[in-house]
């Protein structure tokens, strides 16, 4: 084919073979970082002391790379059940981040019809997930101070019927976690699947693991990303055995690759150095939040995870002359109109924290 044709040729197999739908859609967008001080993506700031980065090394180093990984990561899983005290008689879900178990649970659930719900502003893959998997999405809007709004929440349960109901708790981008008996009156009312979405869980300090034998349907799902392994990528997730049966027949089967699960068990087997980085890292956002209150033109609001959510006179004009400073936040204006002028900044190091305020103060 002549050059002019074979464009014209991809031109139109990509318009009659992509699903609309997806052409439609806009890939998830990574801001470069490159020498900047990084505090848009909830990342641990920490990095593993030396020590433990040489056991990881000897371990990495003795790794048969030749070979496929277990399918069922089975040291990994019980070093997982140890370090966390999960539930010894319910089944155990793992996934290459929790963004894979989300896939996993949607497409198993995406009956034609089936509707998924969540409160909103979240985190913005399951809707992504109800795309990919062919479910109606139904977002329920939070209240103006982002709790729930559970009238709405109960009605649109009533209303939808939704196979699958999503909750982040803390939640994503808005730092707080819904008062417990809000969430049970939901607990109480689901007719179908709940995915309680714990990935801040190190920075909250509370939890719905104890809940599962209670809820038949109900699943607590976690990730080591933010608690300072986000580059291996490592989700798990506990419901009963009975469900994880059927959401595993749609795990690729080695998803959690060899590094990760020997890396993952070697640096859980001393998760008290993750847990002191944690601590450090909840004394930090008290710090910030204080000096965030004391802003001009600024509204923070209270935070259970490791990022606080501010609203700022002109978030794009602030977003900008943060990264002109070298500071990477996270602007959220014009993702949902309850997130007007909001940008996200994750909690830091000290030094990072304080470059942030000073890069604020002169932004906002
Ligand atoms: C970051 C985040 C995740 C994704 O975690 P990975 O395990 O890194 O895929 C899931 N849920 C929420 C609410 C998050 O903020």
């Amino acid at each position: 084919m002549k050059r002019d044709s074979v464009s014209q040729a991809l031109a139109s197999a990509l318009g009659e073979l992509v699903r609309e739908d997806i052409l439609e859609l806009k890939a998830y967008h990574v801001a470069p970082a490159t020498g900047m001080v990084k505090l848009d993506a909830m990342e641990n700031p920490y990095g593993l002391p030396p020590d433990l980065r040489e056991a990881v090394g000897a371990v990495a180093a003795s790794l048969p790379l030749n070979r496929y990984p277990n399918p069922n990561a089975p040291e990994l899983k019980a070093r997982l059940r140890e370090a966390f005290a999960l539930p010894a008689d319910m089944g155990l879900l793992l996934g290459n981040g929790s963004d894979e178990i989300i896939t996993m649970i949607a497409q198993t659930l995406a009956r034609p019809g089936a509707v998924m719900l969540a409160p909103e502003p979240s985190f913005a893959m399951y809707r992504m997930n109800a795309i990919y998997s062919r479910m109606r999405y139904v977002g329920v809007p939070l209240a103006a101070d982002f709790s729930l709004d559970v009238g709405a929440f109960l009605e649109a349960m009533q209303a939808h019927r939704p196979a699958l109901i999503f909750i982040a708790y803390p939640n994503n981008p808005t730092g707080n976690a819904y008062a417990e008996a809000e969430v049970l009156r939901i607990l109480d009312a689901a007719t179908g699947f709940v995915v309680l979405d714990e990935a801040y869980h190190a920075f909250a300090g509370k939890s719905f693991m104890d809940r599962i034998a209670q809820y038949p349907n109900l699943m607590v799902m976690r990730t080591v990303s933010k608690l300072g392994l986000a580059g291996i990528r490592l989700g798990y997730a506990v419901a009963r055995s009975e469900w994880i049966e059927q959401f595993d027949k749609l795990r690729p089967p080695y998803n959690v690759n060899v590094m990760t699960q020997f890396v993952a068990e070697k640096v859980l087997s001393r998760l008290d150095v993750l847990t002191l980085q944690a601590e450090r890292i909840k004394a930090e956002r008290a710090k910030l939040f204080a000096a965030l209150a004391t802003f001009k033109g600024l509204e923070a609001f209270p935070s259970e995870a490791n990022f606080i959510l501010v609203r700022v006179a002109d978030a794009n004009k602030t977003y900008g002359e943060m990264q002109a400073r070298g500071v990477l936040i996270r602007n959220l204006h014009g993702g949902h109109p309850l997130l007007d002028q909001c940008l996200r900044l994750t909690v830091g190091t000290p030094e990072e924290n304080q470059r942030l305020l000073e890069a604020l103060q002169e932004s906002v």
